[in-house]
């Protein structure tokens, strides 16, 4: 098949968080599975054009925005096997040149203007395409330019439902937008429309990212307002689990480690990594459980949670290392001053890609105390890499954590439900030895890989 992706993010070329990683997951896997793919996304500043194999000027064509005819570049190239499709907008704005992809106070038309750009692309025939699929609300409005018109069957992935693009009817006006005020208007919030909605009523299929997450998205505790257009759009909404890189994310070959492990025998390349960390960290060595978080620190993540988590585990003598990307400066004031000098409690305050594979590596326990997770891939990370997954069982999280079989879960969104799971998984490590090692090794052979989900959406696309 031909497929085209339709992405405001892509790994490693333009990323911000789990999205990029997904469509270079997925789109990586239908390639190997024989299909052609291409990744259609702006042409951002901040992407290194030198990673891109036979970069090259395609085409030239214009779109109208407020009146002005403003002039774009198609840019075709190669990135290990997958086509991209970049759009370059010379815009007088600079939308694309910002140093960033999201955060800008015209995001809407930023990337409205994306939107009108690809389904220009899509609809010019140069490319052939038997399925498009789109990616978050900032690809929304394409399926506006493209509803009123023969088009490939569209797959919409919602990989986060916080995130609506609400947008004023101006948005859409400047760029001469089909729509209808009526089907777009937003559940919640008068005189604004929902781009988020658009897109589940016109795209052919909807998806989005764990089994467990949609359901929840037909609840109103999960679906934020849409719930309802979910509910009737539900014949054709399917959740299907991502998947990690394998290949990436493998302790048997992962240079980031101080040493390396496998499955097979696990016990004291964990117990290296462990030490080396310690000594790096100037914490106490010694056989304490050792549990850790690599997270961001945003309310989703349960950020109360893990610092409850931490005080309970040196109650239960064990150390903790958390990583914490810390985008508001409160959360950083606040868990900068937490433990200072605790010889068993490390926190860092940062993305650290090379510290987040030692951390996995070296751990027992992985805490993630999530109160809503679409899917979630750091859990499926600790397991790969032999860190037992503690828990709240929502999400991905509960399609992929099995409380007593390769984790420990809990339901409520509390701190008695931390209390439980570390206090079980505790006293399994120092009761129960082998059933601690089964219960490891089962997370570590579990199929995480992306083989499986990109069949399914395969399925999705015919
Ligand atoms: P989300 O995309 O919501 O942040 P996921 O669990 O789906 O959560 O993906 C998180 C990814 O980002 C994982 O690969 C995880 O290792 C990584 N990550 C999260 N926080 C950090 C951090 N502070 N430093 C390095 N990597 C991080």
């Amino acid at each position: 098949m031909d497929i085209v992706h339709l992405t405001p993010e892509f790994a490693p070329l333009a990323k911000v968080g789990g999205l990029a990683d997904v469509v270079y997951g997925l789109a990586r896997a239908l390639v190997k599975k024989g299909h052609t793919v291409h990744v259609l996304l702006p042409k951002y500043d901040l992407i290194d054009d030198s990673q891109i194999e036979e970069l090259r000027m395609h085409s030239s064509f214009s779109i109208e925005e407020s009146g002005q005819s403003i002039s774009n570049t198609l840019y075709t190239g190669k990135f290990q096997g997958v086509s991209l499709l970049l759009i370059e907008a010379h815009h007088p704005h600079s939308y694309f040149k910002r140093g960033k992809i999201y955060g800008e106070r015209d995001d809407n038309d930023r990337f409205l203007y994306f939107c009108k750009a690809a389904a220009h692309v899509i609809k010019g025939g140069t490319f052939a395409i038997d399925a498009l699929h789109l990616h978050d609300w900032p690809t929304a409005g394409t399926l506006l330019f493209l509803k009123d018109q023969e088009h490939p069957r569209t797959v919409f992935t919602i990989h986060n439902i916080q995130h609506q693009g609400r947008c004023s009817p101006f948005n859409l006006e400047r760029l001469d937008a089909p729509f209808s005020y009526k089907e777009l208007a937003d559940p919640l919030y008068v005189n604004t429309l929902n781009l988020l909605k658009g897109a589940i009523l016109y795209a052919d299929a909807i998806t989005t990212v764990s089994p467990t997450y949609k359901e929840e998205i037909q609840t109103a505790e999960y679906g934020l307002g849409l719930e309802k257009e979910l509910i009737e759009q539900k014949k054709k909404l399917y959740g299907i689990l991502n998947g990690i890189d394998t290949d990436y994310w493998n302790p048997a070959t992962d240079p980031a480690l101080f040493a390396r492990y496998s499955v097979d025998n696990p016990l004291l390349g964990k117990q290296k990594n462990k030490r080396e960390i310690q000594k790096q960290l100037h914490l106490t060595d010694g056989e304490k459980p050792l549990v850790v978080a690599i997270t961001r620190l945003v309310a989703q993540k349960g950020p109360e949670l893990i610092e409850y988590g931490i005080g309970k585990t040196l109650e239960l003598g064990g150390q903790f290392i958390l990583l914490g990307g810390a985008p508001d400066i409160k959360a950083h004031a606040h868990f900068s001053q937490l433990y200072p000098k605790n010889p068993d409690v490390a926190i860092f305050l940062e993305q650290n890609e090379t510290l987040a594979h030692q951390l996995y590596a070296a751990s027992d326990l992985f805490l993630m105390p999530s109160h809503f997770e679409p899917c979630g891939l750091s859990q499926m990370i600790s397991l790969r890499y032999g860190s037992i997954p503690l828990v709240r069982s929502t999400g991905g999280l509960k399609d992929t954590v099995i409380d007593n079989v390769n984790g420990f879960t809990f339901d409520a969104i509390a701190k008695r439900g931390v209390d439980s799971v570390l206090t079980r998984a505790f006293t399994l490590y120092k009761q129960e030895p082998k059933r601690w090692h089964d219960i490891m090794i089962r997370g570590m052979k579990a199929d995480y890989s992306w083989d499986r989900s990109a069949d399914k959406y395969l399925e999705i696309y015919l």
